[in-house]
């Protein structure tokens, strides 16, 4: 049962800030921000921040509010552009480009990029990286996708029980340690990059942002 936005919204952006899978969007010009629907974890955490009450369970809408549910799921419908996943080359160009970077900060790590379900696309172990790096990548890349935000933002919440839940649920593969990042495409997400092998949790993280520069030069 996701969570909705009413008319009742300001604008601020607070629920933003909070949510955990990174499914509250808006567009320059709209009126208020939208929840996704089919992202929604249904944690409450928008809820307890919005300043004007604007947020509620579906199935709690007021009825004067009833049409929200249906504004935010329109919002998503027309705005999700229909893409495929990371191509193979933008993904191996990624990858190599982590690669790079790593050397320049002399460590060797793995990097993977995976689709939007978290399958991977390409997986590639430097020479010299630990081989227990190339799980980790995968695992972290994993959980960007399936939780739609870096990995480094989960780590700081890996002890709430929500996250705790949804580790369980998803049988290991989620990995709440930072070095993954979610890829975009406008607001949709067309896989992950996850990194591993760093020295440090912010070297990882590092490759992963110099890899996501890729799709800069790409016009994504
Ligand atoms: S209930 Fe949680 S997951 Fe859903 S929109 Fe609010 S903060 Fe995001
Ligand atoms: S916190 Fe409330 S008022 Fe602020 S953007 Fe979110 S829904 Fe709108």
């Amino acid at each position: 049962m996701p969570y909705v936005i009413t008319r009742l919204c300001t604008n601020d952006g607070a629920c933003v800030e909070v949510c955990p899978v990174a499914c509250i969007h808006t567009r320059p010009g709209a009126p208020q921000f939208y929840i996704d629907p089919e992202v929604c974890i249904d944690c409450e955490q928008c809820e307890i921040v919005c300043p004007v009450d604007a947020i509620f369970k579906d199935v709690d809408v007021p009825p004067e509010h009833a049409e929200a549910i249906d504004v935010n799921a329109s919002f998503f419908r027309q705005n999700k552009a229909v893409v495929g996943p990371v191509a193979f080359e933008t993904a191996w160009q990624m990858v190599h480009r982590a690669h790079t970077y790593a050397s320049s900060m002399g460590i060797a790590v793995t990097a993977a990029v995976v689709d939007e379900a978290g399958a991977p696309i390409v997986v590639e172990r430097m020479d010299g990286a630990d081989p227990r790096t190339a799980e980790l990548a995968v695992s972290k890349a994993y959980t960007a996708a399936a939780f739609h935000v870096a990995t480094a933002d989960l780590a700081a919440q890996a002890r709430q029980p929500w996250l705790r839940s949804l580790i369980v649920a998803h049988r290991g593969r989620v990995l709440p340690a930072p070095g993954g990042l979610v890829i975009f495409d406008g607001i949709t997400i067309i896989g992950a990059i996850g990194v591993a092998g760093g020295r440090t949790a912010d070297q990882d993280v590092l490759c992963c942002q110099a890899a996501l520069a890729v799709l800069e030069t790409l016009g994504h």
